[in-house]
C-alpha cells in the first residue's frame, strides 16, 4: 500500500432490513432464489459505497453473502450433512447445534469467487475477502467421520486454499482467515493450528492475513471477557510461532480490550491490522481516541507495517452506528498520517 496507515475493517457490516433482521447475528434471509441473490448484491453495493464515502482504504463486501462466517462457506461443501445436527462446545464457551462431518469433505464448486468478482467489478481500491480459518471450522462442527481435529483441519485446509487461489485469481488483494478459535485451543495452535492456516495459504498469489480476536459484542463473549482477568495476555501464547508463520497480516484487538499492547511486538517484522474501534459497544470513538489506540500501537509496530482496523466484525451494530464507527476509523487514522506527514 501506498498509503501510510491504510484503513480496513475486520469483516461484517450490518445487513439492510430488508435482507436479513438487523442486530442479530446469524438471522434468517427474508428473501429466497433469485430474489436474495439480487438483494445480496444489492446489500453488497451499499456495504461498498458505505465504505467509500467514509474513507477506507481497503474495503470488503461487508459479508452481505453470508448468514454465518463459518457455516455459510460449510454448506458449499460435500461431506458435511446439516440435517444431522449436534450440540457442541463453541471455542469452549457457548452451545450450538451445528453440523456433521459424515463422510470425506471437499469442496464441489467454488464458493464465493462470483461474489468476489462481482465486488472487484465495483470498485479500483484493493479488496480484502474473509474466509474461516481451518481451525476455527473444525470447532464449529461435529465430526462423526475423521474423528480427529487436526486431520480435519488440514482436510479443510487444502478446501481453503483452492478456494483462496480462487478468489486471487479474480482480483482480491488480500485474503483473511479468521482464527477466532486461535485465542483458546493454545496448544492446538501451536502443535497444528498455525501449519493448518499455512498450508490455507500455500501458494496464494495476494496477501494473506489472519484474524484473531475476541468475538462479536455478543453476551457469551462479553461474559467470556470477564473470566480473562485484568490483562489479556492470550496472543502471547501464539504470536510467536505466528510471527515465523507465512502468513503476511496479523489482525488483533487492541481499542477498550485488555491486550497490553506490547505483545503486538511479538509479532515485529509482520504487517498489523491493528483493531482500533471497539465493536462490542455502540458509543462512537471520536478520532482523537482511535489515533491515540493506534499511536500506542506504534510503539510496537513499524509505521509502515500498521493498518488501522476495527476490533472485529460489525454485524450486530445498528447501521448507523456501523457507519459513524467507519468515519471515526478513517477520521483517527488521518489524524495520525498528518502527525507524521504533516503537509
Ligand atoms: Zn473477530
Amino acid at each position: 500500500m501506498s498509503i501510510l496507515f491504510p484503513t480496513s475493517t475486520a469483516g461484517s457490516l450490518p445487513k439492510p432490513a430488508w435482507l436479513a433482521e438487523p442486530e442479530t447475528l446469524w438471522s434468517a434471509w427474508k428473501l429466497s432464489g433469485q430474489h436474495l441473490a439480487d438483494a445480496q448484491q444489492d446489500a453488497l453495493r451499499i456495504a461498498l459505497q458505505e465504505q467509500q464515502v467514509a474513507g477506507i482504504d481497503i474495503v470488503s463486501d461487508g459479508e452481505q453473502t453470508r448468514q454465518h462466517f463459518v457455516t455459510t462457506f460449510i454448506e458449499h461443501l460435500a461431506g458435511v450433512d446439516f440435517q444431522q445436527r449436534q450440540r457442541v462446545r463453541i471455542r469452549n464457551r457457548y452451545e450450538a447445534s451445528v453440523p456433521t462431518v459424515v463422510g470425506p469433505v471437499s469442496r464441489p464448486t467454488p464458493v464465493f469467487v462470483e461474489h468476489a468478482k462481482f465486488l472487484r467489478q465495483q470498485t479500483d481500491k484493493p479488496i480484502k475477502w474473509a474466509l474461516p480459518g481451518p481451525m476455527t471450522m473444525v470447532d464449529t462442527l461435529f465430526d462423526a467421520h475423521y474423528k480427529n481435529r487436526a486431520q480435519l483441519a488440514f482436510e479443510f485446509a487444502h478446501i481453503l486454499n483452492q478456494e483462496a487461489k480462487a478468489l486471487a485469481a479474480v482480483g482480491v488483494d488480500i485474503i483473511q482467515f479468521d482464527e477466532p478459535a486461535f485465542n483458546v485451543f493454545f496448544d492446538e495452535v501451536n502443535d497444528w493450528g498455525i501449519a493448518a492456516l499455512e498450508q490455507a495459504a500455500a501458494g496464494v498469489h495476494c496477501e494473506t492475513a489472519v484474524h484473531i480476536c475476541y468475538g462479536y459484542g455478543i453476551a457469551a463473549n462479553t461474559e467470556w471477557k470477564k473470566t480473562l482477568g485484568s490483562q489479556w495476555r492470550q496472543y502471547e501464547a501464539i504470536l510467536p510461532k505466528l510471527q515465523h508463520s507465512s502468513i503476511d497480516i496479523i489482525s488483533l484487538e487492541c481499542h477498550n480490550s485488555r491486550v497490553p499492547l506490547e505483545l503486538l511486538q511479538l509479532v515485529r517484522g509482520k504487517k498489523v491490522m491493528v483493531g482500533a474501534i471497539d465493536v462490542a459497544s455502540h458509543i462512537i470513538e471520536t478520532p482523537a481516541e482511535v489515533a491515540a489506540t493506534l499511536r500506542s500501537a506504534l510503539q510496537y509496530v513499524d509505521a509502515d507495517k500498521l493498518y488501522p482496523c476495527t476490533n472485529c466484525g460489525m454485524a450486530p451494530l445498528p447501521r448507523q452506528i456501523a457507519r459513524q464507527k467507519l468515519q471515526a476509523l478513517s477520521a483517527g487514522a488521518a489524524l495520525l498520517r498528518h502527525e507524521m506527514q504533516p503537509t
